[in-house]
This record gives C-alpha cells, structure tokens and sequence, in this order.
C-alpha cells in the first residue's frame, strides 16, 4: 500500500464515520477561543469547558482582560493546571491585544505565536478552526495517531509530523483532519491501550499490522 493510498484509505473513513469533527472546546468567538485554547495546554477540554463560563463572563472581550488583576484570574482559573503562568498569560493576551490589534485576535500564525501563551501549535489550532486555513496544530494525540497509523514516517517532532501530515492531507481538509486525529486519539486510539478491536482503520494501519495483530 502506498502512503497516498493510506491517507484516502484515512479520509474517506473520517469523511463517513466523522464528517463534522470539531473542537470540544466550548467558544462563542474568537476571543473565547483563544483564551481556552490557551487554558488547554496539559488541560482536558471538558475541564477547561466548566472553567470558562465565569471567565468569559466576568472578561466578556480583550479590553476588560487586559485590565484584570492577575490574581481575580488566578481565582477563576485555579482548578486548571498551571494557573499561576496561565493567568499571567491570559492578563498579558488581553494587553496585547488591546495594544496591538486593536482588541481583535489576528488571524495569522506570525501574529498570534506574539501573544504570551500563545505557540505554533495554539496558533494552528486558532487559525485553521476560525478560518479555515489549511494548519495542523500537532498535540500528543495527533502526533501519537498520526504514527501509529502510518500517516508520518520517523516524524522526531510534532513540527516535523506537522509538516509531514500538511504535505500529503488535500489542503481543503487539513484544518478536519486536524480534529479527526484529536478525537480519534482521545476515544479510539488511547495512549496505553488502543481499541484496536473496535478502529476501522486496522486495514491500513502500521502498528496494527506490525504489533498488535501479532501478537
Ligand atoms: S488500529 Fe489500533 S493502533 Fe491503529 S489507529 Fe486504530 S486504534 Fe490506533
């Protein structure tokens, strides 16, 4: 089977069993998603989802981030992890945004990787789920599948997957594919135990083929 094979192999499951796959996390505009976007690093969405509601209400948009007190975000935010740097993040994303974009998010990877807080893989997630662009935010999960299946070769680093699973997902569906892999990581192909029984993605799939069929 060649890659090219894989990959429509890959699509045209998701394209039947998972056509809408979208991000978990729950945002009503951009603003909102870039501050949970922000809170889910090391963080599982559903936390970050019980989370935001206060936040969002108390800094309904950047201007009023940007004149929080780090501490009043601390407090709201404490039950995620990391909150001490993720408040200060938070606070300094609202300044920034007031300051620079004039209370907008900006919607290229080269800006947002400016906001404290804010890495290649946040700006991927932002821009390909806002607009559509074809970026792959690679999180442990992707990087993880993406493997397993076969769909990167000896990939070291999730830029190197990035970069790998850009070139050969067709553009208009890279910012799906994106989420397929993140679901399908979080309930289908889990860290410790994959569900191998249950994926029907065992036909084309490497580590299925190479590990756990024989053993
Ligand atoms: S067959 Fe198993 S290892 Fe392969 S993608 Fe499915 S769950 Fe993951």
């Amino acid at each position: 089977m060649t890659k090219q094979q894989r990959y429509q192999f890959v699509i045209d499951y998701f394209e039947e069993h998972a056509p809408e796959a979208e991000t978990e996390l729950l945002y009503d505009n951009p603003y909102q998603l870039l501050i949970a976007v922000i809170l889910s690093a090391q963080c599982t969405d559903k936390r970050v989802n019980l989370t935001t509601p206060a936040l969002f209400r108390k800094y309904p948009n950047a201007r009023a981030l940007s004149k929080a007190d780090v501490d009043d975000v601390f407090d709201l935010i404490r039950s995620i992890s990391y909150p001490n740097n993720k408040a200060k993040h938070l606070v300094g994303t609202g300044i920034m945004l007031e300051e620079a974009f004039g209370g907008e998010v900006p919607l290229t990877v080269e800006e947002l990787v400016k906001l404290p807080g804010v890495g290649r893989k946040t700006a991927n997630v932002i821009t390909s789920v806002i607009d559509h662009q074809p970026n792959m935010a690679v999180d442990t999960h992707v990087f993880r599948v993406s493997a397993r299946i076969g769909l990167t070769t000896n990939a070291k680093t999730p830029l190197q997957a990035e970069m790998q699973l850009i070139r050969n997902f067709p553009k208009e569906l890279i910012h799906k594919a994106h989420h397929w892999l993140i679901l399908h990581g979080r309930y289908v192909c889990l860290a410790r135990s994959p569900k191998c029984t249950e994926c029907g993605l065992k036909p084309v799939c490497k580590y299925y083929q190479t590990v756990v069929s024989k053993k």
